[in-house]
């Protein structure tokens, strides 16, 4: 099948500008370039990364702008570049990110840390002079946000960011968040920091990230895993995926004193999923000998983190930034799908579904923390 020729009329979510709401609206999508796919969408997770985009707090991109980089759904179309690809129309698909395939860590398999990955996930295959949406008056719309702006009915997807899933449609209700917050959540914890069963682990903040950093440290059985938020309904999930510990953040002077008070010698490792400074300044001074320290969830722009080197010397402390789990997702998605068909990766009691329509009450939920993964279903 060749490129459709005619443009393609469809319904997305579009942020008008900085701050704007998501509005559902009709757009127009361009015909398909050589590697890019035309996907049915059929679920798209709401990450805390599409705020970040909404209120134009990523250095890079552009407004109107159609967000969503949590989409599954299925292959309508396949441009003219893909017909030897292994894809085919009809095939299941989930959507994780973009990278350029070109610099050291993409061709070491290392896509999330990739060089161009700001580039590559907010212009696509296009560049940021292009895009593939329209407004029907022919306005330029910013897709191709992480090669897919699903949020939309129908997407135009960077095939760099496709990864095929071989089972059953309705499971993309929960798979879908497996192309952003899962698969950072798990893959930091399996692949980048690796902790022993002899370790121990604390996870900040308990969203998606945060529960399924839980979830991968519990199937590795590292031996203390110390969940720390403030939401008691986040804490209580937290225990029943394997913490060993649930501690309320608002019960304590700061993050240090909670962790060494379940453990005095401090952590090994601390996966850091809410990006605020003060917390990362207190959990490093509560990690362990040798303590790695992964930043994960997004800080605020400018902000600059205040340690004593001395510490971080006679400790031998690391901090590292980690994004998208330095992950290849065409492998660690497949991974962490066996993992929950084998019962180790529960993510299925994560996700709620809503309309499009119904985003801002999503968005409510998530910031609540009543719903831990909120996701849109088209
Ligand atoms: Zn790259
Ligand atoms: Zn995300």
């Amino acid at each position: 099948m060749g490129s459709s020729e005619a443009p393609i009329t469809t319904k997305a979510l579009v942020v008008d500008k900085p701050g704007a709401p998501f509005v559902l609206e009709d757009v127009v999508l361009d015909k398909l370039r050589d590697n890019e796919l035309l996907v049915d969408i059929k679920y798209s997770g709401l990450c805390h990364t599409d705020l970040v985009i909404q209120h134009g707090k990523m250095p890079i991109g552009g407004f109107p702008v159609v967000a969503g980089h949590e989409g599954a759904g299925t292959i309508v179309e396949l441009g003219s570049g893909l017909q030897s690809s292994g894809l085919k129309v009809g095939d299941r698909v989930l959507l994780g990110f973009a990278s350029c395939m070109n610099c050291r860590g993409c061709q070491e398999g290392s896509k999330g840390a990739c060089d161009n990955i700001a580039l590559t996930n907010f212009g696509g295959t296009r560049g940021l002079e292009d895009t593939p949406i329209r407004r029907p008056n022919g306005d330029f719309v910013r897709g191709s946000v992480f090669g897919q702006s699903s949020f939309s009915k129908l997407a135009v997807c960077d095939v760099r960011a496709v990864v095929k899933y071989p089972g059953p449609i309705e499971d993309l209700s929960f798979l879908a968040p497996l192309g952003c917050g899962f698969m950072t959540g798990a893959g930091t914890v399996l692949d980048v920091l690796k902790p022993k069963t002899s370790n121990n682990i604390a996870v900040l903040g308990l969203g998606a990230v945060g529960l399924t950093a839980v979830m991968a440290a519990k199937s590795l059985n590292v031996a203390e895993i110390i969940a720390i938020d403030i939401v008691e309904s986040r804490l209580d999930l937290a225990k029943s995926l394997g913490a060993t510990h649930a501690l309320n953040g608002k019960s304590y002077k700061d993050v240090e004193t909670a962790i060494r008070e379940a453990s005095a010698r401090g952590v090994d490792f601390i996966v850091d999923t809410t990006g605020l400074t003060s917390m990362i300044n207190s959990g490093i001074k509560a990690l362990a000998q040798q303590g790695t320290f992964a930043i994960v969830g997004t800080p605020v722009p400018g902000e600059h983190l205040s340690i004593e080197g001395m510490d971080m010397l006679i400790h031998c402390k690391k901090i590292i930034g980690v994004t998208g789990a330095y992950a290849n997702p065409q492998e660690l998605i497949p991974r962490l799908v066996k993992m929950y068909q084998d019962g180790s990766f529960p993510i299925d009691g994560l996700s709620k579904s809503y309309p499009p329509t119904e985003i801002d009450q999503a968005i409510s939920d998530m910031k609540s923390g009543k719903v831990i993964k909120p996701v849109l279903a088209w």
